[in-house]
């Protein structure tokens, strides 16, 4: 059985983590009453998510960064990993979490740079990499660093096979789709039993 780490078309024969989050997208406007709500359900999911900074859209930056760290706060109260949407943040995301320790960080959709992928495999954050990943030589780059033991695959919003995925990376890599499976298996099992 493969590992879809994050997707938005959830499918049977699929392992997958079930999220809760407030998007960056949805930033402006968000009340404390909607963070309470998440508080209250998210012990029945896996992670917190997706929640990051996106500033390729104008979405008000000040707005995304309290709405970030408010659910980092949930995240450590309730000891819930994180699934990350950071698109053109990456430092601002990478210092923001450097003051919350939490079960795991997943870096969804990873289309960073290689030293980037390198400098959050050093704090240990997971990276996943998805359909927008071999659109780019940088990316694929980074994909090619990033250790076995914190790498995951995913389709997202795409409605693609992630049979795909792993076919795509497998290429790039040079190791057999079983082999990435395995892989991806055995760093699913050590987030969801924590
Ligand atoms: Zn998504």
């Amino acid at each position: 059985m493969k590992v879809n780490i994050h997707t938005h078309h959830r499918k049977s024969g699929e392992r997958t983590i079930s999220t809760l989050g407030i998007h960056p997208y949805d930033a402006e406007g968000v009340t404390t009453d909607s963070i309470f709500a998440i508080e209250r359900t998210a012990l029945e999911y896996d992670a917190i998510g997706e929640i990051g900074l996106d500033y390729s859209t104008n979405i008000n930056k000040e707005a995304q960064i309290l709405l970030f760290k408010a659910q980092l706060e949930v995240a450590r109260h309730l000891n819930k990993g994180v699934v990350i949407h950071c698109v053109k943040a990456f430092e601002e995301v990478m210092n923001i979490l450097s003051r919350y320790n939490l079960p795991f960080v997943i870096f969804h959709g990873f289309i960073g740079s290689p030293e980037q992928a390198l400098r959050a495999a050093a704090r240990g954050y997971y990276l996943s990499f998805g359909h927008r990943t071999f659109r780019s030589p940088k990316s694929i780059e980074a994909l090619k660093v990033t250790p076995a033991n914190l790498l995951f695959f995913e389709t997202d919003d795409s409605t693609i096979n992630i049979e795909q995925i792993y076919g795509q990376a497998s290429e790039v890599l040079g190791i057999p789709v079983p082999m990435l499976e395995c892989v991806t298996n055995e760093n699913f099992e050590r987030i969801t039993n924590l």
